[in-house]
């Protein structure tokens, strides 16, 4: 799935470049941005078409509009952010389309860059309409896709626009494509894939594609307990999906038709209370009693776990061990976030795929210590699950 990039693409300099990023950046209430991850994941693509002359057309959404212009999902935050990142002005327009956007289009000189507003304030993005993709393709000589986190959406801005110009990845989308495409096609051996979080339905996809590509699957959080009920184990209160009972058998049998090993916990912190501050005890064998929910790995499963992740070569992990939002139960993910972190310092590649176990090892101040932080939790799971996501399928082929 090798793409043309930004680096393939000679003579650019007066081009006028389109390029979808994803500012979808967190907002607190007096609008100012929480969490710059990913502007700042899209300087590399910004600085080098800046640096070879291009005027730099962004375009990206931000929250949930629905189609109706939100004063609180402006991109004007993200414009000044921008601004102070690159060290230089950013304009802002307040449409993404029509005569105002295309005059200041017009006027831009060479290495500008302007910040449309937010695609969504327009329903036509995300139907993907022909019209609306044409007209935002009307902005640009050339698209150039660098937002990841949207490459599982065929919208406007991320497929339609490739109707009517070509488009290329960014360095960005480059780094996500390489990393998560390894992960399917040719990992190093031995590759452990972790998974937690809630839900077995979320993740099943995901579970079914790369159980053959494994050594070991480590099943850790909610989820495991689905898979423990399926094994007919007691799990008291303890999350469990009935309608996935049937497919967690599934996939304990094809673990044992194709001589791969599933880990599951073999120790649990459990709770009669769901609660931040809720007392808590310690499970060492096999059942968690009636009345009581386990909310966290226990010690001798972060050693077990840990035994697997230190041999590997190559990590996947989505999903936290445990319900890490409240401190006392954040002990297994923390702990899961360190070991995959020595396993890189010592050679291993490690991807984590989007979402709460990037917060978990943001949280662990260990993100400068992992391979590959992906900015697509929705994407990277969809890129695992083996599906051609349509924002990459669209660009130019290497
Ligand atoms: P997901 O979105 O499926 O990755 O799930 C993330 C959520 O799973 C987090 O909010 C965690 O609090 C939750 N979680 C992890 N382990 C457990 C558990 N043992 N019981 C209940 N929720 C859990």
């Amino acid at each position: 799935m090798a793409k043309m990039t930004v680096e393939d693409l000679k003579d650019l300099k007066g081009k006028k470049v389109l390029v979808r990023v994803d500012f979808n950046v967190p907002l607190d209430e007096k609008l100012e941005i929480t969490d710059d991850t990913r502007i700042k994941a899209a300087l590399p693509t910004i600085r080098y078409l800046v640096g070879q002359g291009c005027k730099v057309v962004l375009m990206s959404h931000l929250g949930r509009p629905k189609g109706e212009v939100k004063d609180e999902m402006r991109l004007t935050p993200c414009a000044k952010r921008l601004s102070e990142l690159l060290g230089k002005e950013v304009k802002k327009t307040n449409d993404c389309v029509g005569p105002e956007v295309q005059k200041a289009v017009a006027d831009m000189k060479d290495g500008d860059v302007i910040l449309l507003e937010n695609v969504r304030f327009h329903k036509e993005e995300t139907k993907n309409d022909p019209e609306f993709s044409r007209q935002l393709a009307s902005l640009g000589d050339i698209y150039v896709d660098d937002a990841f986190g949207s490459a599982h959406r065929a919208h406007a801005s991320t497929e339609g626009v490739t109707k009517y110009l070509k488009g290329y990845a960014g360095f960005l989308l480059r780094k996500e494509i390489e990393y998560l495409s390894r992960v399917i096609e040719n990992p190093e051996k031995p590759f452990v894939a972790i998974l937690g979080g809630a839900k077995v339905s979320g993740k099943i996809d995901v579970i079914k594609n790369l159980l053959p590509r494994v050594d070991t699957l480590i099943i850790g959080g909610g989820m495991a307990y689905t898979f423990f009920k399926a094994r007919n184990v007691s799990v008291g209160n303890s999350l469990v999906e009935e309608d996935k009972i049937p497919v967690a058998k599934e996939v304990l049998k094809e673990a044992i038709d194709l001589n791969k090993t599933i880990m599951l916990p073999i120790d649990h912190i459990v709770v009669k209370e769901f609660a931040a501050d809720a007392e808590s005890k310690l499970v060492t064998r096999a059942g968690i009693p009636d009345g009581w929910q386990a909310v966290d790995i226990g010690p001798d499963t972060i050693t077990k776990f840990g035994h697997a992740i230190k041999k590997a070569k190559t990590i996947f992990w989505n999903g936290p061990m445990g319900v890490f939002e409240f401190p006392k139960f954040a002990r297994g993910t923390d702990e899961v976030a360190k070991l995959v972190a020595q396993a890189t310092q010592d050679g291993a590649t490690s991807i984590i795929g989007g979402g709460d176990s990037v917060a978990a090892i943001k949280k662990a101040g260990l993100d400068d210590k992992i391979s590959h932080i992906s900015t697509g939790g929705g994407a990277s799971l969809e890129m695992v699950e083996g599906k051609i996501l349509p924002g990459i399928a669209c660009l130019q082929e290497k």
